[in-house]
């Protein structure tokens, strides 16, 4: 750049340099615009164009670093109408034009059957299938199982109600990106979901759960691929991005949502990341460098006797808890002792509902995020 003396004796070249750190308002990376706020991940103030064109090539740093995808793939992006799911596809949508992916993309929706909630957030994703051009595939928890969530909580109460949503959903994104022929599945997990997982794993001593949960892509070896193109995005920055951009999404709760002790966990790390934001990412490199010793046996891989989806059991999961269900004895499935059939059952709460805002201004986060799961 060329210098042009100024007044006090300096160029304006050295003007520019020292403006952003003498008054602390211009954008740190273009250095001309205005900093219209700071980035929750690094604290660096920036402007809303840096911000979107950082957030989105950050992202598209951790897909090619990490081999997420292949050219010709047909991807299916769980969405559930919350701000996660909503900004993956708006960003998968624009990366895979700008860097040329060549990637097939839909909308993979679960209607768990909940009344005043998924009715509601579905409509969001419809409207989704049009802002982006994506295509939608819906799968119901009717279809697929003959219940809805509303009539599994008449039965069950509101005590283990996300345990059979969890499991269920999980279940049924598989089926559904298998019905669409979807050869991956990307979900919206961001690195401070996967940072409570880390510590939840911890805290129940899972240790399998715990060398699994921080990889970016899991199910390589038998279902349909899914993979986390978010790992290391912040909450907080996905909801800005989210806010500055003006995206459709949904941001009530689930009604039926308790999880207090997923709730800690969130709380606790929100705590964390307010004293030191890198928090998120030390515990996921922790959880990362965790190594599974080898006194610890992996559940082996096999098939569901009665529906021939994956189980490292007789029957998997959803059936056991479905076959509770439909003699009558839900609490059968969800022990966590051995039941009649000798099938040791896990229980796996999915992540929960409460997104604390940063910033007030800002519209609060997240519905339940389980559907991701
Ligand atoms: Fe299902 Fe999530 Fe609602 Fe629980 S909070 S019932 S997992 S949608
Ligand atoms: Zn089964």
């Amino acid at each position: 750049m060329e210098a042009i003396a100024n007044g006090n004796g300096g160029t304006s070249a050295n003007v520019n340099e020292k403006q952003p750190k003498r008054m602390g308002r211009n954008c740190e990376i273009c250095g001309h615009k205005r900093a219209a706020l700071r980035r929750p991940k690094t604290g660096q103030q920036v402007c809303k164009e840096c911000f979107y064109l950082t957030f989105e090539e950050e992202i598209h740093k951790v897909i090619i670093d990490n081999h997420l995808f292949k050219p010709g793939e047909r991807v299916a992006i769980g969405a559930s109408g919350g701000k996660d799911s909503t900004v993956l596809a708006h960003v998968l949508t624009e990366l895979n034009r700008r860097h040329n992916y060549g990637l097939d993309l839909f909308l993979l929706s679960i209607d768990e059957g909940i009344t005043g909630y998924r009715d509601d957030s579905l409509e969001t994703v419809k409207r989704n299938e049009i802002q982006y051009g994506v295509p939608l595939k819906v799968v119901s928890y009717k279809s697929l199982y003959g219940w809805t969530m509303d009539e599994i909580v008449k039965e069950i109460g509101l005590k283990n109600n996300c345990t059979f949503c969890g499991v269920f959903r999980r279940q049924a994104l598989d089926r559904g990106a298998t019905m669409v022929e979807a050869d991956k599945i990307a979900t919206g997990h961001n690195a401070d979901d996967i940072a409570e997982t880390v510590l939840l794993n911890i805290l129940r001593g899972d240790i399998a759960r715990l060398g699994r949960c921080t990889q970016i892509t899991t199910g390589e070896d038998g279902s349909i691929p899914r993979c986390k193109p978010f790992k290391y995005t912040y909450e907080k920055e996905i909801v800005m991005y989210a806010y500055f951009k003006k995206l459709d999404y949904f941001s009530t709760e689930c009604i039926y949502s308790p999880n207090a002790y997923r709730g800690f966990a969130r709380d606790f790390i929100k705590d964390l990341e307010q004293i030191r934001p890198r928090a998120i990412l030390d515990i996921i490199r922790s959880g990362e460098n965790f190594s599974v010793s080898s006194s610890t046996k992996l559940p082996e891989q096999g098939i569901c006797e009665r529906c021939g989806y994956i189980s490292s059991q007789k029957w998997c999961k959803a059936c056991v808890l479905l076959d509770g269900l439909n003699r009558g004895l839900p609490k059968l499935g969800i022990s966590r002792t051995r039941g009649r059939r000798g099938l040791k059952l896990e229980i796996e709460p999915p992540v929960t509902t409460e997104a604390e805002m940063q910033q007030k201004e800002l519209p609060k986060g997240k519905p339940c995020t389980s559907l991701d799961f």
